[in-house]
């Protein structure tokens, strides 16, 4: 579905190009992560697959189609959630999603369906400027959906979400990519990559290094460990052991035959360790 190849994309002020010739593809239906620190070019990537900047080098196809080409009626196709939502803040709610659905011709879902099911349909009459952070974002996010876009961009969608809610807009995004829906996701949330993501990529001073799913990158660099809490000397020890050889560890041995063990566990590295580990810098 999107194929960006080469791509180049420098600011006018700027001297170092933002994006240094990358290339990735998005499958039909799958939830694409693109994952980085602040500063990496994530919001630059996409505002170039969204159309927003123009003069890149490179191509970036949707469908088949140089976004340099959109036409308007290319947008119905597409929807864009990003960080800073983009309401009218003295329109209610109900009004803004009436003054961005008629922006489009296309079938669109029922206003009392989506704010119901993001817990707003209560508050469907309050200005937005009465909304908490939580409230704006889950109001843009039905905002950015409700003409039913084939192709949605996400930019950190459950930032500012209490944990319920965040669980909400999590399953709500999972059944959207069921139900056929390509879903390009920005984030540094790695919880959130790992929860959504078919694939993440990788994103570092411009760059792609990395590009595969969650599941194969732990295979591929997580180091399974376990980790031991234990009494030694009335004083509560930690201490943490490769599973490969464990049975042969002498040390380990040693230390489950003459402790009080408190807890063991076995940990899986994270999205977090391993982008630490490829590419050398921190998420955050
Ligand atoms: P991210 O979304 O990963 O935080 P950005 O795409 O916003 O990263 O930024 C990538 C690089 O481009 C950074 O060095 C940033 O300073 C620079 N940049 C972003 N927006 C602009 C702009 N409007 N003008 C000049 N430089 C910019």
């Amino acid at each position: 579905m999107i194929r960006v190849e080469n791509l180049l994309y420098s600011y006018a002020n700027q001297g170092v190009p933002a994006l240094k010739n990358i290339s990735f593809k998005v499958n039909d239906q799958e939830i694409f992560g693109f994952l980085g620190p602040s500063g990496a070019g994530k919001s630059t990537t996409q505002k170039v697959m969204t159309g927003i900047l123009k003069n890149y080098q490179g191509s970036v196809t949707l469908k088949g189609r140089e976004v340099n080409n959109f036409n308007k009626q290319f947008y119905e196709n597409i929807g864009v959630a990003f960080e800073f939502p983009n309401l009218y803040l003295k329109f209610t709610a109900l009004e803004n999603l009436a003054l961005f659905a008629s922006f489009y011709t296309c079938e669109k879902y029922d206003f009392q369906e989506l704010l119901s099911r993001v817990g707003l349909w209560e508050d469907r009459n309050l200005p937005v400027e009465a909304f908490s952070k939580g409230m704006r974002m889950r109001l843009n996010f039905i905002r950015a959906i409700l003409h039913k876009p084939k192709l949605l961009f996400l930019d950190e969608p459950t930032s500012g979400l209490d944990p319920s809610n965040s669980r909400m807009l999590k399953d709500f995004i999972l059944e959207l990519r069921d139900n056929g829906t390509t879903i390009f996701l920005t984030t540094h949330n790695m919880t959130d990559a790992d929860e959504l993501c078919d694939r993440v990529a990788f994103m570092i001073d411009g760059q792609l290094p990395v590009i595969d799913s969650p599941e194969k990158l732990k295979l591929q660099h997580g180091r399974k460990t376990l980790k031991i809490r234990y009494k030694a000397d009335m004083q509560l020890e930690t201490k943490e052991f490769s599973l490969h050889g464990l049975g042969s560890n002498n040390e380990f041995l040693q230390l489950i035959n003459h402790n009080e063990i408190e807890t063991i566990h076995t940990q899986e590295a994270t999205l977090e360790d391993i982008f630490l580990a490829v590419t050398g810098k921190q998420l955050s």
